[in-house]
């Protein structure tokens, strides 16, 4: 073999020193408890237990061989402390205390038994690893990305390398280092010193990566969420209408245009912060009525649109007449006064065999809204393309319309 364990020993304890460096530089930058800080005394951990096993026949044994397994142990068991900050689950401090206890005993009476040592020591190590192992599966966010797979795929090299040092151990064709000795030259040495830098590495990065995943989806809900009343904003509807438009296959999806009537003069009468509260209110009031699979989202101002998807022209208007009085019946109480708030709202209706891009659906809404506006607010008038499907309904939508430059498809056409 012309790889020589002791530079490599070097390389993983150089690696591992500055692993910990851009660790503790990165969490002190990022601020939040996410777990980065555990990670880096997990690694902090490991470069000591290497550099204890470095100093083997400079030092004790028992620093060498036990307290290097003790910090060992320690390290995986910061490893998954990290894990559960980051995953914001408590972690009992037996989780920590527990496997370095077990390695101290096992390993101090076992210093003259290198096979035995490495099976319990490893056994107590592959418990650990397992539990890492559960806690990323286990957690839904976490699997969310693929910087799990990073930490997985290292915590599944560990338990190859405790396994194949456990067997080599077992069957007395290698010769491990004695105490006292110097590290043994052996493949198995090697390969484990390569696995272990490599693992390192992977872990570190996976870490990393698991929190940058996360800033990642903050960001997008940052950006897709309107502020004040926490549902989509416009941009999140037409992304949603999109997929809808993936998705829809040959169902109906109808689309309901909302304005709250005279906010204006709520905002002049009330002030602003109690036409907020209105906004806020209206908004959550909707939420609940609405079906799993419909998007309720803020246009802009004070008008909303929902987006019903697999809805035909008569749920629709229901859908509206609906959303209409539950606003209307309840007044909202805000700091100042109980305000009274009604809607209009304008449907557009898309049927199961046509095909209709979402910007002609949003001018039809929103000429419909300009009728029921009109005709004296705190109404629902339906577009003329929702009239085919619905017996008795007459009222047809006229008016300028507005200018909607989101042109997304709702059915296949041109495609
Ligand atoms: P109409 O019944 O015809 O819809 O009349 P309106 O008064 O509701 O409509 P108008 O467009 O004249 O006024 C809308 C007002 O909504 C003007 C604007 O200052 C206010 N507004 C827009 N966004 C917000 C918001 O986030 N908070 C508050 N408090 N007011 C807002
Ligand atoms: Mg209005
Ligand atoms: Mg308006």
């Amino acid at each position: 073999m012309f790889l020589d364990p002791r530079t490599l020993l070097f390389s993983l304890i150089l690696v591992n020193s500055l692993m910990v460096l851009s660790l503790f530089v990165a969490h002190s930058v990022k601020g939040r408890e996410q777990g980065l800080k555990k990670w880096a005394m997990a690694v902090l951990l490991e470069t000591v237990t290497w550099l204890l096993v470095a100093a083997r026949g400079v030092v004790t044994d028992e620093l060498s061989i036990v307290l290097a397994n003790m910090f060992k142990a320690a390290s995986y068991a910061f490893m998954l402390y990290a894990i559960h900050e980051f995953q914001r689950r408590d972690f009992s401090l037996w989780k920590l205390f527990l496997p370095v206890v077990a390695v101290l005993l096992v390993s101090g009476s076992l210093m003259g038994d290198i096979a035995g040592r490495f099976v319990w020591v490893g056994l107590i190590y592959a418990t650990q690893v397992v539990l890492i192992v559960h806690a990323l599966l286990s957690d839904p966010e976490t699997r969310q990305g693929r910087a799990w797979r990073l930490l997985f795929g290292g915590a599944l090299m560990i338990l190859l390398v405790l396994a194949i040092r456990a067997v080599a151990a077992l069957s007395g064709h290698v010769d491990f280092a004695q105490p006292q000795n110097h590290i043994a030259v052996h493949w198995v040495q090697i390969v484990s010193f390569i696995a272990v830098m490599t693992i390192t590495l992977l872990g570190s990065v996976g870490f990393v990566l698991l929190i940058k995943e996360r800033t990642d989806r903050e960001i997008m809900q940052l950006a897709m969420t309107d502020s004040l009343t926490g549902v989509p904003n416009r941009r999140a509807l037409i992304q949603q209408a999109e997929l809808l438009k993936a998705q829809r296959g040959d169902k109906p999806v109808s689309l309901l245009m909302i304005d709250v009537d005279h906010f204006k003069r709520i905002n002049d009468t009330y002030g602003h912060p109690a036409g907020d509260e209105v906004l806020r209110q209206a908004t959550a009031l909707m939420t609940q009525r609405l079906r799993a699979g419909d998007v309720l989202g803020r246009y802009g101002g004070e008008e909303f649109c929902v987006i019903a998807p697999d809805t035909d022209a008569k749920g629709a208007s229901i859908l509206a007449e609906t959303l209409r009085e539950i606003i209307a019946v309840k007044p909202v109480r805000t700091e100042e006064a109980e305000v009274s708030v009604t809607i209009s709202i304008g449907v557009a209706c898309c049927a199961t065999d046509q095909k209709r891009d979402l910007k002609s659906l949003l001018a039809e809404a929103d000429a419909a809204l300009y009728q029921a506006k009109q005709e004296g607010r705190n109404r629902v008038v339906c577009a003329a393309s929702c009239l085919g499907e619905l017996p008795g309904q007459t009222s047809q939508a006229r008016g300028p319309g507005r200018d909607h430059p989101d042109p997304v498809s709702f059915g296949n056409e041109g495609e």
